[in-house]
């Protein structure tokens, strides 16, 4: 097998030691060039895994144009965009475009060596299918796997997809089936099959031995066309659309989650919750029903920094989002809304039963297993609780106001504990009833 390939079409710079010693350890033959032209012709002539593009290299308007060229030339390759300037948004749209990633420049060796890795573990993985669809001349034996790195609303996408491959290669069904709601390293895999009971079978062997599939679709194909109608090459083209399609998707949720996640815990981060509670109290009144908002903060978190240090500080904020996590339902959204401060919204349930939620989240907490290097400790929550039924709740910033309140209240009580709205209104100091009149 030929040595795959890496070009880089970018002026010589401070990167290029970066790169060169970033790509060392895959093996890669590495080509370079500050021409586009150049860069074009290496392009298609050598078809490389990769190509890192610098964004102002000259005479390159638009980075998306190279995506022409390998849709085009069917070109096994994935384009990262280098960036001295990156913008967000528009580095969501090269991503949404297509591109598989848009990295700062100067680049930094860990960031490139791990989008590297990911580009060419895709291509080996899509080089292994293709041979060995090729090697073996029943196309309908050929099953492929695709695991990548999923989001839970890669449904539509899946479906998306298995519409194109239908079209492509004459299936006469399909069946997308989503197997887990959430996780955060849920794989997708694409199963391809002749037959609908091949693949089935195929499928049940697979989900009794994983277990944590998130999706799988299923292309069938009528048990009575004789294979041969299925010419290799359409097979060959399903996988290549397949893998493009799918790593590109994956990386779209990835990008849209990252920029909607807090890093640490994984949980929506402040401005997704802002957006969110506004919809939710308007979905809420326009259908009469239900909402509530539970805010929590972690009871003296500073001494815990103190004592144990920051590193330890995140290992405990990372195990109280994964409590979180544990007792919400689906449709319920968990926010870190601040250092150690989270929120979760509770559309359609009412006060009493976002009580009881949040009383099963306190003693979820009470036993929930701790890491080693936290298990000298027992963190706690003070707990505050706002709902639309309250008369005081008259927007959504009515509600993240009351339940902070609250917070406080549960604070100022002796901590570890649960308030909500309508304890304050008896207890209102006078700062509350100032802004009940005000
Ligand atoms: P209280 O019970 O009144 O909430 O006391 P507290 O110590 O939790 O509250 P305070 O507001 O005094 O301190 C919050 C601390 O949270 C201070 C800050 O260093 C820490 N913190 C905020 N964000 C992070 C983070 O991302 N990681 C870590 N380790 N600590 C953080
Ligand atoms: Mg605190
Ligand atoms: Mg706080």
């Amino acid at each position: 097998m030929s040595v795959t390939k890496v070009l880089v079409m970018d002026k010589y710079g401070p990167d290029f030691n970066v790169i060169a010693r970033a790509l060392r350890p895959y093996g890669v033959g590495l080509m370079w060039t500050e021409s586009l032209s150049d860069g074009l012709s290496l392009l298609t002539r050598a078809k490389p895994a990769l190509v890192l593009v610098g964004r102002n290299l000259p005479g390159l308007n638009d980075p998306t144009d190279l995506l022409g060229v390998i849709q085009a030339e069917r070109l096994p390759t994935q384009v990262v965009v280098l960036d001295e300037n990156p913008d967000f948004d528009e580095s969501m749209d090269l991503v949404a475009d297509g591109v598989f990633s848009v990295l700062a420049s100067p680049v930094s060796m860990e960031r490139l060596r791990r989008t590297a890795g990911r580009v060419l573990e895709n291509h080996a993985l899509f080089q292994t299918l293709l041979s060995s669809g090729a090697a073996d001349h029943d196309p309908g034996d050929l099953y492929i796997y695709k695991n990548l790195a999923g989001h839970m609303e890669i449904r539509p996408l899946l479906e998306a997809f298995c519409a194109t491959a239908m079209k492509i290669s004459g299936a006469v069904g399909v069946e997308v089936r989503t197997m887990a709601e959430l996780g955060d390293m849920s794989q997708v895999t694409v199963a391809l099959g002749r037959t609908k009971r091949d693949v089935q079978r195929e499928h049940n062997v697979d989900l009794a031995w994983l277990g944590r599939h998130l999706a799988a679709a299923t292309l069938y194909f009528d048990e009575a066309a004789p294979s041969a109608s299925l010419a290799l090459r359409s097979f060959d083209e399903l996988v290549f659309a397949g893998s493009l399609f799918l790593g590109q998707a994956v990386r779209f949720e990835e990008t849209i989650k990252m920029a909607s996640r807090d890093p640490l815990t994984g949980l929506c981060n402040r401005r997704v919750y802002l957006e969110a509670i506004a919809r939710e109290y308007q979905q809420a009144r326009r259908h009469n029903s239900p909402l509530s908002l539970l805010t929590l903060d972690l009871d003296h978190f500073k001494r815990i920094n103190d004592t144990y240090g920051h590193q330890t500080g995140d290992e405990v904020l990372k195990w109280l989002a994964g409590v979180v996590k544990s007792v919400i339902r689906s449709g319920d959204l968990a926010a870190r809304t601040g250092g150690e401060e989270f929120s979760i919204i509770l559309p359609r349930t009412n006060l009493e039963q976002a009580s009881v939620m949040a009383e099963r989240l306190k003693q979820a907490l009470a036993v929930s297993p701790m890491p080693p290097q936290l298990a000298a400790m027992r963190p706690t929550i003070s707990q505050g609780l706002a709902s639309l039924e309250h008369f005081l709740v008259n927007s959504s910033q009515d509600l993240i106001y009351w339940s902070d309140q609250a917070m406080y209240l549960a604070k100022r009580e002796g901590r570890d504990t649960i308030r909500q709205i309508a304890d304050l209104s008896m207890n209102s100091n006078y700062q509350d009833v100032q802004y009940v009149f005000q």
